[in-house]
């Protein structure tokens, strides 16, 4: 008789369990995923998508916290401050958590330049935000005319997707390798799916507002580098230390959608880093990378009722984060997890 109420109430939680599936395994997806699992019940969640890891461009951000007032063009900046602060509060809860070391999150003190005056939105979502006075910034021979120095978080994003997909797993989550060529391949299959393919919803949404804005990097082994740096230039110029090794960057092409590594640029990035830390001529290049940021004007987070020929399919779009998605990723999961929940709400169903 046990036996059978077992069996009959496994029976009847799997009849219950509503199937969710995430496209997408960047630092967007897989932060959504984890978010589903730890708000809802009775859900089985799986991951679809088609790159993992070192593939996705969430793999090569440099991973600095570092939203500034332009973060989030057409989203209200108090919704964008709410999704910052949430970041914010999950990067300081790992940082203090023993699982800092393996998930690559860690506090970093930089410095910002520029010679007009600097973007401190930062200062309302950081650690620490300290404008320097010119004798400060020139004792650090520097010949800027406005300097800050901040305490913010950097995610090594080497460490940290892998790391995400574990607690993914360890709660039980689905992972499927596929590329999709449209959402319909879902209709039937799931009964909410969670879109977080960034700039691949330009062609699986399709939704052509998503557009590129290439950047490109190089990778140097410098252990001397301690702090971040911004150089705020007509061609700016940033130097990132992460995990073992230090991003030195500052490029951004709008639409391009290449992503090949120009001689060029890295030379262009490499005379602009080097000329401000000189001590970088002597950095040993490990590799260089290009990744393509996947900007929407507004970011896109919210429900759609997907209606194809095979039948309709309820979806939360959350993409588009352009160069901030390591900064509003866990901020921007757990506001798509309410959008998931809403679309469970039995009066959603009875209206549909
Ligand atoms: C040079 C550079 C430096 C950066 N530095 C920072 C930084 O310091 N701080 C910061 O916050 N951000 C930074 N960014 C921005 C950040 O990298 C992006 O905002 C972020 O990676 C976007 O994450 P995502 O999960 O939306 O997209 P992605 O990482 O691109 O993941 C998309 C996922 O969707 C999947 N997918 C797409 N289409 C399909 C399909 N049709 N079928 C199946 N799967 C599909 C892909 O396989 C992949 O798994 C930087 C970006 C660049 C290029």
């Amino acid at each position: 008789m046990l036996y059978y109420s077992y069996w009959e109430s496994r029976c009847s939680l799997k009849f219950l369990m509503k199937k969710i599936a995430v496209v997408g395994a960047g630092v967007v997806g897989l932060s959504t995923a984890i978010n589903i699992f730890d708000s809802i019940p009775f859900v089985s969640v799986t991951v679809i998508a088609d790159k993992f890891n070192v593939d996705t461009t969430s793999d090569g951000a440099g991973g600095l916290f570092r939203p500034n007032s332009n973060t989030t063009p057409g989203i209200p900046v108090e919704k964008m401050k709410k999704w910052c602060a949430d970041s914010l509060e999950h990067y300081t809860t790992l940082l203090s958590s023993q699982e800092a070391n393996k998930c690559g999150v860690s506090l970093m003190t930089g410095f910002l330049f520029g010679q007009e005056p600097l973007d401190d939105f930062v200062s309302l979502v950081s650690h620490t935000f300290q404008n320097l006075s010119s004798e400060q910034i020139r004792k650090m021979n520097f010949n800027y005319k406005y300097g800050a120095q901040v305490t913010t978080l950097v995610a090594e994003c080497r460490r940290y997707l892998p790391w995400l997909m574990e607690k993914f797993q360890e709660k039980g989550g689905h992972v499927i390798k596929r590329t999709l060529k449209s959402l319909e391949e879902l209709v039937g299959h799931y009964d909410i799916v969670v879109n977080c393919t960034g700039l691949g919803s330009r062609f699986l949404v399709p939704d052509d507002s998503v557009y590129p804005v290439k950047g490109q990097l190089i990778q140097v082994e410098a252990p001397w580098i301690k702090h971040f740096y911004y150089f705020e230039d007509d061609l700016p110029a940033y130097i990132i230390p992460c995990g073992d090794r230090v991003a030195l960057g500052g490029v951004r092409f709008k639409d391009d959608f290449t992503t090949h590594i120009d001689p060029e640029v890295s030379r262009g990035i490499w005379q602009r880093c080097t000329s401000k830390i000189p001590s970088l001529k002597n950095a040993k290049v490990l590799w260089e990378w290009s990744g393509l940021r996947p900007h929407r004007i507004p970011l896109r987070l919210e429900k759609e009722i997907m209606k194809f020929p095979k039948g309709q399919l309820k979806v939360v779009h959350n993409y588009g984060h352009g160069a901030n998605g390591v900064t509003l990723s866990w901020g921007t999961a757990l506001n798509a997890t309410k959008l998931v929940e809403e679309f469970m709400r039995p009066n959603f169903e009875s209206k549909l």
